[in-house]
């Protein structure tokens, strides 16, 4: 079976390197908050050209601890994408907020800035971007409409280390930007994590409260926090792979470069506009012969995966929101089309090739 990703491939790669850090980790005898999560935190930091970075528990927790620091909270509308992974609303819902969803745009698959305006109400507090599949939102004009009406930006960044927009990084240009290292993200380390990066060192001391369980010191509280740490282990294989991060991405590109060259007339193919710089956390076609195109592929040992098949508005979880079918139909359309076919750094041009001629005669033997 061809996979969606090997990540013991990559392993393989790095292996030495993280052993030998992983030796020096157990050796140290600090696991939690130690030398290689501040210089996980400093590279990651510098990276961005971001006031100060803080690692927590995982993307989900990024997310959480940010609309917390800036104060989201009880009673306040948060707008967001419909068509994202849960953990985008549920984040909201931790703070007691209300997700608010605006309809996405037919060409990238991200929020439309056009239909963002209309939700906002005296209740909006934030916008919760998400660079979805690793394509940088339009933040420029994110940006703008939330200067506007005054409103707090954070970043779901979950899919998109070092996508850039305009030149750039995604992360770097709301008030925070919230990453996960999920193992199979486009940065992954061995288990869970995630980090934040703010561009006020006054939100990133509160950030750092919080994920401490609201310490401002050795057992003093000044506020109720979590328990949401990314641990020594984690920091230490990251700096590994953050090394390579650009080198993966470009790798990525390549292969995605060579997708769209072999399936462009079969399938709708991701876009890049100008000025952006997609990561290709997955690469993404669209075909209304999407279920018959899955299957075929099933049939020939490829993998492939349906991200996602149902709109955040339609999830049983959310039913309480009040939305129903027909309210997004940009989301609910895109829902029913796309497919993520196997990407990762290592995946060869002939495994491409073999990818793309079974999705073609598939297609073919629909007609
Ligand atoms: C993975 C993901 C998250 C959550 O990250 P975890 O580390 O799994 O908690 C949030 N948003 C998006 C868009 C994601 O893909």
């Amino acid at each position: 079976m061809v996979p969606m990703v090997d990540l013991k491939r990559q392993f393989q790669d790095i292996r030495n390197e993280v052993i030998s850090l992983l030796a020096d980790i157990l050796e140290s005898g600090q696991y939690i908050l130690g030398a290689k999560v501040a210089e996980f935190e400093r590279a990651v930091a510098a990276f961005h050209g971001v006031a100060d970075a803080i690692g927590v528990a995982s993307g989900t927790d990024a997310l959480h601890l940010a609309l917390d620091a800036l104060g989201i909270g009880e009673g306040d509308e948060v707008i967001t994408t419909p068509f994202t992974f849960f953990a985008t609303a549920e984040a909201i819902l931790y703070r007691g907020a209300t997700p608010v969803f605006a309809d996405i745009d037919p060409e990238t698959m991200n929020i439309d800035p056009s239909q963002i305006e209309a939700h906002i109400t005296s209740r909006t507090k934030a916008i919760v971007p998400v660079h979805l599949f690793g394509y940088p939102c339009d933040m420029p004009r994110i940006m703008r409409i939330a200067k506007k009406h005054g409103l707090k930006v954070v970043e779901d960044c979950a899919q998109a280390f070092g996508a850039r927009i305009g030149g750039e990084l995604v992360g770097s240009i709301g008030d925070a930007g919230c990453f996960s290292f999920y193992p199979s993200k486009n940065l992954g380390g061995f288990g869970d994590g995630g980090l934040v990066t703010v561009r006020s060192g006054r939100t990133a001391a509160l950030i750092r409260q919080l994920r401490n369980h609201g310490s401002i010191g050795a057992y003093r509280h000044r506020r109720v926090g979590y328990n949401s740490r990314l641990d020594e282990v984690q920091a230490g294989i990251l700096l590994v792979k953050f090394a390579r991060i650009e080198g993966y991405n470009a790798r990525r590109r390549e292969n995605a470069r060579l997708y769209t060259d072999l399936l462009k007339t079969a399938v709708r193919c991701p876009v890049e506009k100008d000025g952006a710089r997609h990561v290709y956390h997955q690469y993404t076609i669209r075909s209304p012969l999407r279920d018959r195109l899955q299957q075929g592929l099933k049939e020939r040992g490829i993998s492939s995966v349906v991200y996602y098949p149902v709109p955040l508005h339609l999830q049983a979880a959310l039913r309480f929101l009040g939305y129903k079918k027909g309210d997004f139909p940009v989301a609910e359309r895109t829902a029913r089309h796309v497919l993520s076919l196997p990407m990762y750094p290592e995946l060869d041009n002939e495994t491409i090739e073999k990818i793309c001629g079974a999705v073609k005669s598939i297609i073919r033997s629909g007609d």
